[in-house]
């Protein structure tokens, strides 16, 4: 029997203990307040491999995307949304896009383009004016609801035999003879197992800190705007030129938009649902989704992208510590699957080659993997 503390219940995490609970795996997992209270519940949430590189991480994401439909399958529940998504676009960026499809299609993730009669077959909605345009369709892309996602994944792991406790802030790694010989939590409270994964969102680098492991990472905020319901006939994720947005259930749209979340103050972490941010986001989505002309927005969200400073995830077992596996990523909605599977096979010695990348050694000039 190999026991695994999982510290933090993300999506990632979750992934990671429903992967790895078993007759054989004693898995606790700990989470500081909630489980899917962190980045995981505050993303837009979109199963993508577009645009990814190197080809190693575009293969991880483009495994994470084709795994979606058996997670659903084995997991039950109505989180996964397999609507595909469309890129729209105007006037001088058709050439990149039509370049964007045929690279795609090469590398067999499908892909078409769609002129605006195809647009406006699929998409009613939309209005995008009469200029020329050309759009994508990606349809093997989804999005999904995280927080439910992670609930079906802990139910399953405990229904293996995994604890799951809440309110359970680990404040150290209690590090002896380079192995983490306790986890001590807020409380005061000591447990202790053969193997700890952390997989902490963004608080990841602050307890790799105290336990002296390097995992430099770059925090930023990203905002999510949504709409009160509406009658809307959007549905698919839609993806213009300055503007994302897709359906967020019973008629709601989620809206965001990289460009915004570059002008965010670093420190913010909520706002109100009328501050400015969030009247641009509805006004720039408003210019190409009708039924959002006379909507306001009912919420905002402010979520931290938790990704390592290269952008690349991190995942390994610390260089200093051989019991302490540290497991950070953007793009965690897309990687959820393959991360959980890959990453419970190497908990359990069976070193994966798609995850010698990512190794936190890179971080630490003269270390090896
Ligand atoms: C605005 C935005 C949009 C995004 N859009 C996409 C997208 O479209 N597609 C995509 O693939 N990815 C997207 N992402 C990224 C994706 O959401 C994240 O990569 C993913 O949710 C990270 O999951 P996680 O489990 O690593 O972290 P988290 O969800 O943050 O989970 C970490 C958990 O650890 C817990 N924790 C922290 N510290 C401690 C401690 N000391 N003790 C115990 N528990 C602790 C927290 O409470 C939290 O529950 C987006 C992110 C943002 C912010």
């Amino acid at each position: 029997m190999v026991s695994v503390i999982v510290v933090g219940a993300g999506l990632l995490g979750s992934s990671v203990a429903y992967h790895l609970a078993g007759p054989d795996v004693e898995v606790t997992v700990l989470d500081a307040g909630r489980p899917g209270g962190g980045t995981s519940g505050a993303s837009f949430a979109w199963v993508n491999a577009q645009e990814k590189s190197p080809a190693g991480y575009f293969a991880l994401n483009a495994a994470g995307v084709a795994a979606y439909p058996g997670l659903a399958a084995s997991l039950g529940g109505d989180w996964y949304h397999p609507v595909g998504d469309i890129t729209i676009s105007l006037g001088p960026a058709m050439t990149k896009l039509q370049e964007r499809v045929d690279r795609h299609a090469d590398l067999g993730y499908p892909a078409r383009t769609l002129d605006r009669a195809g647009l406006a077959a699929l998409e009613p909605g939309l209005d995008l004016g009469p200029e020329e345009l050309l759009a994508a369709h990606w349809e093997a892309e989804a999005w999904i609801d995280p927080p439910v996602l992670i609930g079906r994944l802990l139910a399953a792991a405990r229904a293996a035999g995994a604890r799951v406790l809440s309110r359970a802030s680990v404040v150290e790694l209690e590090v002896h003879g380079g192995h983490v010989r306790h986890v001590r939590l807020a409380s005061g409270d000591r447990l202790s197992a053969d193997i700890v994964l952390i997989a902490a969102g963004e608080s990841s680098e602050g307890i790799a800190r105290r336990a002296g492991v390097t995992l430099p990472m770059s925090p930023t905020p990203g905002l999510l705007a949504i709409s009160e319901p509406l009658a809307t006939g959007v549905t698919r994720i839609v993806h213009a030129a300055d503007v994302a947005l897709r359906p967020d259930g019973a008629g709601r749209l989620m809206i965001s938009s990289r460009e915004i979340d570059a002008t965010l103050d670093p420190s913010v972490r909520e706002m109100a649902p009328d501050a400015d941010p969030c009247r641009e986001l509805l006004a720039r989505a408003a210019r190409i989704v009708p039924d959002l002309r006379s909507a306001r927005i009912e919420a905002a969200r402010v979520g931290i992208r938790s990704v390592p400073a290269d952008g690349m995830p991190a995942a390994g077992f610390a260089p200093v510590i051989e019991n302490a596996y540290f497991l950070v990523a953007h793009s965690g909605v897309s990687l959820t699957p393959v991360l959980g599977r890959l990453v419970a096979a190497e908990l359990l010695g069976d070193r994966q080659p798609e995850l010698e990348p990512y190794r936190l050694s890179r971080f630490v000039a003269g270390a090896s993997g």
